[in-house]
C-alpha cells in the first residue's frame, strides 16, 4: 500500500510540485541540488502542514540558500505565511495563492486564484479586487472567507520580483 504523505514531483529541472501532507515525514533532501539556485514550487495540492514539516522546509531553503518562487498556495499555506514569515525565505517570492469566497445565502463556495501583479501587489496588503463578489448561483453576494487583515498581511514582506538576468 502506498504511503500517504508528502509527494514531491519534479515538473522540470527548476520546478517542483508538492502535494499531500507536509509533516515530519516530508523529505526535502532532494532539494540540495538547487542550492544557490531559483526553484519554482507549486503548493496547490498541499492539504495539511505541521510545525515539524514547516521547520524541515525552512531549514532546507535557508541552509541551501534556495530562492523559491511559490505558486498556487492553498489557504493552509497562506495561513503559515502570516505566522512564520521565514516560510517564504529571505529572497523568496509568491506568485499566486488561493483565497475562498462563500455565499451565506446559497452556500456556494469559490476558490479564487490571487495573482501578484493582477489581483494583489507585493508590498501592499490591500487587494486590487473587491472582497465581495456577485454570487454566480443566486442574486446575493459572496464574502471573502478569511480575515483580510491577517490573510494578506504577508504581502507586506514580499518584495517586488527581481528581473531575471
Ligand atoms: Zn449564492
Amino acid at each position: 500500500m502506498a504511503k500517504k504523505g508528502c509527494v514531491i514531483t519534479w515538473s522540470n529541472p527548476q520546478a517542483i510540485t508538492i502535494t499531500g501532507v507536509v509533516d515530519e515525514y516530508a523529505d526535502f533532501s532532494g532539494l540540495v541540488s538547487m542550492a544557490q539556485k531559483t526553484l519554482a514550487v507549486d503548493l496547490g495540492g498541499v492539504t495539511r502542514v505541521n510545525s515539524s514539516g514547516i521547520r524541515n522546509w525552512i531549514q532546507t531553503i535557508l541552509r541551501n540558500k534556495i530562492q523559491i518562487v511559490l505558486s498556487n498556495c492553498s489557504p493552509v499555506i497562506v495561513d503559515q505565511f502570516s505566522m512564520i514569515p521565514e516560510f517564504i525565505g529571505k529572497s523568496g517570492y509568491v506568485e499566486s495563492f488561493y483565497g475562498n469566497f462563500h455565499c451565506a445565502s446559497c452556500g456556494y463556495e469559490y476558490a479564487h486564484l490571487f495573482v501578484l501583479g493582477r489581483d494583489v501587489q507585493a508590498g501592499h496588503v490591500r487587494p486590487l479586487i473587491a472582497l465581495t463578489q456577485p454570487c454566480p448561483r443566486c442574486p446575493e453576494t459572496m464574502d471573502f472567507d478569511h480575515n483580510p487583515d491577517v490573510y494578506f498581511a504577508f504581502l507586506k514582506m514580499v518584495k517586488p520580483r527581481q528581473q531575471a538576468s
